[in-house]
């Protein structure tokens, strides 16, 4: 009954088309991310999901039913937005209970169910202060609750952890997701933050100018990127993309790196995927794939190092160039120079340097 079909949704806006032929299918209970960069399309797709914007082509079914046509109040689907819409001028109990008492409900179900809910977000002690004073961060927890006591069947969150603090968002990271385990819930979830995609959905819809790139589970994404959108959008950084040319050696299939001066072989598999393809390609690999190896063909010059906690970036080459390698912090790192590395043989992905799609 909750599962969402996109089926060749399209929405323009005068002469612009802001989604392009969207097709998406999520299961009943599945946590969805929308994920892309600014503009791509991801709040257009969301507000046509709940009824807020009308679909210039295409149909919205929920479960069978096609509800393409009918208005946001009846489609029974919570919506929180980035900022949150709370009624300042009530206690944070009346804010959680709000929905529940215009529905009706009996006055010891509104008291049993906002109190869980408040147990479940930590609002407890806070149940009977104004919502004026709170700080943003407690008041877009309140605005999740409020949305999530009606425990809808279908949950949409547009960009709801985007102006509270970096502390804040982790913990609310986890508790959205429990808040999801325990309601089964639809969700759908918008952001940029490829973290937060990462951590909390099933599955990630990718999106970038209108069109929706890549849909699969968080690995498939990073492992299995279909082009080279994906795979410089996800990971951070993201892969590292060499532009190559193949070319036949005596010992197999290898990319020519031009520009750094070396043939790199293509492992078995990647060779018979890359035998039929055009001779201009782009060889990638993540940076969490890179082995440093004094004998490797491969070297770039050590440009930056970058020291994030228990992780330290490489920043080697520059330009077209240049690569990024992350290691753990304990590990010995060189201080300058030429730093010789090579990708692990199965982290190498290539793909057509025209069209930027995956060859495998
Ligand atoms: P952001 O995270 O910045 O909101 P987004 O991926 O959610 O980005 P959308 O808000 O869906 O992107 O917008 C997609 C494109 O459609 C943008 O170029 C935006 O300017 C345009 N757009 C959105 N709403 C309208 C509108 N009502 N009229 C005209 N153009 C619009």
């Amino acid at each position: 009954m909750s599962a969402i079909h996109l089926q060749g949704l399209v929405k323009r806006f005068g002469q612009f088309t802001a989604l392009k032929t969207m097709d998406l299918a999520i299961a009943d209970g599945e946590f969805m991310a929308l994920l892309g960069p600014s503009g791509c399309g991801k709040s257009t797709t969301m507000n046509m999901i709940a009824g807020m914007e009308r679909p210039s082509e295409g149909r919205i079914l929920f479960g069978n039913q096609d509800v393409t046509g009918l208005p946001m109040g009846r489609r029974g689907v919570g919506f929180v937005f980035q900022n949150y819409a709370i009624f300042t001028h009530m206690t944070v109990r009346q804010n959680l209970s709000y929905g529940l008492r215009m529905m009706g409900r009996p006055a010891s179900e509104v008291a049993s169910r906002t109190g869980t809910m408040a147990e479940m977000l930590g609002l407890t002690a806070l149940l009977d202060r104004p919502a004026a004073g709170l700080s943003v961060n407690i008041l877009q927890r309140l605005a999740i609750g409020r949305s999530a006591v009606m425990e809808p069947a279908i949950f949409l969150l547009d960009e709801p952890l985007s102006n509270v603090d970096a502390a804040f968002r982790a913990v609310m990271r986890t508790e959205l997701k429990s808040l999801q385990r325990q309601f089964r819930q639809t969700m759908v979830y918008v952001t940029h933050d490829q973290l937060e995609a990462m951590t909390m959905a099933d599955r990630i819809a990718v999106m970038d100018h209108g069109v929706l790139q890549q849909v699969g589970t968080p690995l498939e994404v990073y492992n299995d990127p279909v082009n080279t959108f994906v795979a410089r959008f996800i990971g951070a950084p993201g892969m590292n993309l060499l532009p190559g040319r193949l070319l036949q050696h005596a010992g197999g299939l290898c990319v020519d790196l031009g520009p750094l001066g070396i043939s790199a072989p293509l492992p078995g598999p990647l060779a018979a995927a890359a035998a039929s393809a055009p001779a201009e390609v782009i060889y990638g690999f993540r940076p969490e794939e890179v082995q440093l190896d004094p004998a490797a063909p491969l070297g770039l010059p050590l440009t930056v190092t970058e020291r994030i906690g228990a992780r330290s970036i490489l920043h080697l080459g520059e330009g077209e160039t240049s690569v990024r390698a992350v290691f753990q912090s304990g590990e010995p790192l060189p201080e300058a120079g030429l730093v010789r590395f090579q990708p692990a043989a199965a982290a190498v992905r290539l793909f057509d340097a025209a069209t930027g799609r995956a060859i495998r």
